[in-house]
């Protein structure tokens, strides 16, 4: 009989939310009158802008008529939206990223994780602990499993991880963070581009959450930092930004300087290797997606996606303010999406969970399922409505400790 990948059976068997979602389902199955509050959600809730939908509406017309139908796109993105992100996101700030720098994919999980097709087997990996899941399963499913060095982020070091001590080539990087909220300053970003440099390593940049980022000293891309576009591939992405969770868009920017060797020692450009894997494996993003994207450029896409990431963020200062007025340690939700809490009285992440749930028919994240450093924690989320976050924020606080 064939063989399958054995890797896989190395993956840790719980999807974190599927464990999430049946307890949640036999509660309610038990409690059919509970009204339950998820506050665990990674998904938006709000619409998509006004901007983005006409723009789509009118890309679904080209799609209509021979003189502007659209079939396969360059695997690598339409040049007007690659454009648009090279002005925008990166030559506003002062960034000098050209065109042929820039991927658009279909969302930044699927780019993260077919990034490693990059990389040889023989690579050591570092992540964060608490971590998002897709890096480590990604990498056990590539045969690195066994070179994973797990960087604790605990309130000791303020979420911020020391430098690795076992010298990893491929360094996963989150900031702002999802589970726990937090960044890194751009001092801290720095001495990781140093750290890499020093030990030829690469760092993969998860810019996910760019959109959240408030305060001042903050870096929005990973090459604001001098020598950056040397060891960083940066990944970003529409989903929370601009509500494109269900529409799937984002991009993923691998600079030309950005080299690796391979086993004969030959030099290869990672942003060759990416474009041949794409064009191999990939057609592109949808033309749709992609002219709803463009539109978030727009004055008016941005004043819109703005009020929208306000509000969010507005959810985030009330969840914020609510924990730590019950005396819970709380990090994040200042520049990002999430509120890391710390679970009261030596309550496992678990214990927690289920307290929320039957006490105050809410339902959080347990962090434990991000990591061993993540037990002791759980994360909530901004993205649920405003009605919803205030009406949890009122339950949880009557809660007694
Ligand atoms: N990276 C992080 C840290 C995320 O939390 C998520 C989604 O939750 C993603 C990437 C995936 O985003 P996308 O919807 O673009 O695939």
């Amino acid at each position: 009989m064939f063989k399958v990948n054995d890797n896989f059976s190395a993956l840790s068997s719980g999807y974190l939310f599927s464990e999430v979602g049946r307890r949640i389902s036999a509660y309610v199955q038990a409690n059919p009158s509970a009204d339950i509050i998820r506050m665990g959600i990674g998904d938006v809730t709000r619409p998509i802008c006004g901007s983005v939908i006409e723009a789509m509406h009118r890309a679904v017309d080209d799609e209509a008529s021979c003189a502007t139908f659209h079939g396969y796109g360059p695997e690598q993105g339409y040049q007007f939206l690659r454009d648009a992100i090279a002005a925008n996101d990166y030559a506003k700030r002062g960034i000098a990223i050209e065109t042929d720098e820039i991927f658009i994919g279909d969302g930044a999980k699927s780019d993260i994780g077919n990034i490693c097709d990059l990389f040889a087997s023989s690579n050591r990996v570092a992540v964060t602990d608490p971590v998002y899941p897709v890096y480590v399963d990604t990498n056990i499913m590539s045969s690195r499993g066994h070179s994973i060095e797990y960087l604790p982020c605990v309130a000791a070091n303020s979420f911020v991880p020391e430098l690795p001590v076992c010298s990893p080539d491929i360094i996963y990087l989150c900031y702002p963070n999802n589970p726990t909220g937090t960044t890194l300053t751009k001092d801290q970003l720095t001495e990781w581009v140093r750290y890499a440099q020093d030990h030829g390593a690469i760092i993969l940049f998860d810019s996910a959450y760019e959109a959240f980022i408030t305060s001042p000293d903050v870096p929005h891309s990973i090459y604001e930092i001098d020598g950056a576009k040397e060891v960083a591939v940066e990944f970003r992405s529409f989903s929370k930004t601009a509500g494109f969770t269900g529409v799937r868009c984002g991009y993923t920017v691998i600079p030309k300087s950005l080299r690796g060797r391979f086993s004969d020692g030959s030099v290869a450009s990672v942003n060759m290797l990416w474009n041949r894997r794409q064009c191999t494996k990939f057609n592109g993003a949808s033309y749709i997606a992609q002219r709803g994207a463009e539109a978030i450029y727009t004055p008016q896409g941005q004043q819109e996606i703005g009020q929208t990431i306000r509000y969010y963020l507005e959810n985030a200062r009330i969840l914020r303010n609510g924990m730590s007025g019950m005396g819970l340690e709380v990090a994040g939700g200042v520049d990002a999406p999430y509120i890391w809490v710390k679970t009261p009285k030596g309550c496992s992440s678990w214990q927690f969970f289920d307290k929320l749930l039957e006490e105050c028919h809410v339902a959080c994240t347990p962090g434990a399922g991000f990591g061993s450093s993540g037990e002791g924690y759980i994360r909530l989320t901004a993205f649920n409505t405003l009605e919803n976050t205030v009406a949890a924020v009122d339950r949880l606080s009557r809660l007694s400790l």
